[in-house]
């Protein structure tokens, strides 16, 4: 079965709203092992609503619409839908009073705008939706099947999980799974990665994709099965390959700064970090994780004298020593950035780790006039820290 998606609603066309909808039912779609070939956001217009729909069902076996099921006149979604099958609108009383019993029971009165949506396309198979004032709905004919689930995220999830996929589950017999895991790498370039699994992103199932976002990577690895078991064993065998490849490049199933507070933790290591510059690089991508008690204290000071390509290093190790003594950590970690650019534009970084004798300073040359050239310190400085713990404490 293959599916395709409408996002129904002015404000996702105009961008002030984002389609986060489709984003988790393409997703669900795709663990339920149907694939979704293509998504599309239409603005409240009946008419170019009823067309998307007639469009789609001449490509798909499934249209899944989400949004314009509201009460006010904009929400014309049920009128399209109505539209596109050649059927009138039915009226349904008992969908009216349990709308008007979910107004009495929040002590309000149910306004007559309401009354639209007890409303379905004939014939339509009712999914009731205790979440809300919006009913939702499946229609059926010889070209397809199109599910039209509300807007309001919260009830269209509701919909999706109590009774739209024990649907497609039950009664259209769906049973293949399609899962997907995510690895985290770091440390080299993207061009690098993606060599050394050229092969594996060839293959079909599983397939393996790889994204990349300041030197950090995520490698998805998706397997179609028929079990959940049947998915995971081919993606275990995938995941073994592809360990092997990336040796130390691969930081696991985690992102790379959850994994540097994990190594910490399980080490018993506490962190004191210095950073040469206000805009704390490193303490930005760490302070996106929740738990993050390893970490002792940050201090930031920018340099009072000039560093160049020599010194960068050097001031990067003081100022680790200095602040892992100051607070007692652990380890210091410490972060130095020359005070000008090279003539390519490029500007030397120097991160430095400092573990009672032992000091470890890696340098490396980032673009920082631009944005994202701030998390490549970010990265290269979490992933030293990484593979210093993994060095004094290697695994197994
Ligand atoms: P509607 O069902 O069109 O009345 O939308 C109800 C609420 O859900 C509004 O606040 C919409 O902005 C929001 N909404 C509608 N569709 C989506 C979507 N695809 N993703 C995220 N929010 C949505
Ligand atoms: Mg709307």
């Amino acid at each position: 079965m293959n599916a395709e998606i409408i996002a129904i609603g002015s404000e996702l066309l105009l961008g002030e709203t984002i389609d986060t909808n489709s984003a988790y039912l393409a997703q669900q779609l795709t663990a339920y092992g149907i694939n979704v070939f293509r998504k599309s956001v239409v603005g409240d217009n009946e008419e170019r609503i009823a067309t998307a729909i007639a469009e789609v069902l001449d490509r798909a076996d499934l249209v899944i619409c989400t949004g314009g099921l509201g009460p006010t006149v904009d929400d014309v979604t049920r009128e399209a839908v109505a539209r596109a099958f050649g059927r009138s609108l039915e009226f349904h009383q008992y969908l009216l009073d349990q709308i008007e019993a979910r107004f009495r029971a929040f002590g309000r009165t149910m306004s007559d705008t309401n009354r639209r949506q007890a409303y379905a396309p004939q014939g339509a198979r009712i999914v009731e939706n205790p979440k809300g004032t919006a009913p939702s709905f499946i229609v059926e004919d010889t070209r397809g099947t199109v599910v039209v689930l509300p807007g309001v995220p919260r009830e269209m999830r509701y919909l999706w999980e109590h009774a739209i996929a024990p649907y497609l589950r039950n009664e259209r017999g769906e049973t293949s799974v399609i899962l997907v895991r995510t690895l985290h790498a770091a440390g080299r370039g993207e061009s690098v990665i993606g060599e050394i699994i050229a092969d594996l992103m060839a293959q079909h199932n599983p397939t393996v994709g790889i994204s990349a976002k300041q030197a950090r990577y995520e490698l998805r690895i998706g397997a179609k099965a028929t079990s959940r078991e049947a998915a995971e064993a081919m993606i275990d065998q995938v995941e073994a390959t592809i360990r092997e490849r990336l040796g130390d490049s691969l930081v696991g199933e985690e992102q790379i700064n959850q994994t540097v507070l994990h190594l910490l933790q399980e080490h018993n290591l506490t962190l004191a970090l210095h950073e040469g510059t206000n805009r704390a690089p490193v303490y930005r991508t760490l302070a996106t994780v929740d738990n993050s008690t390893p970490l002792h204290c940050i201090e930031i000071h920018t340099p009072t004298i000039s560093l160049d390509d020599n010194t960068v290093q050097e001031a990067a190790q003081v100022c680790a020593t200095n602040v892992r003594e100051r607070y007692n950590a652990a380890i210091g970690l410490g972060v130095q950035i020359a005070t000008s650019s090279g003539a390519d534009g490029f500007t030397t970084v120097a991160v430095a780790v400092v573990h009672g004798d032992n000091v470890r300073v890696w340098t490396q040359r980032f673009d920082l006039s631009l944005a994202e050239g701030w998390e490549f310190i970010g990265t290269l400085a979490l992933d030293s820290l990484r593979k210093y713990i993994l060095e004094v404490h290697p695994k197994g």
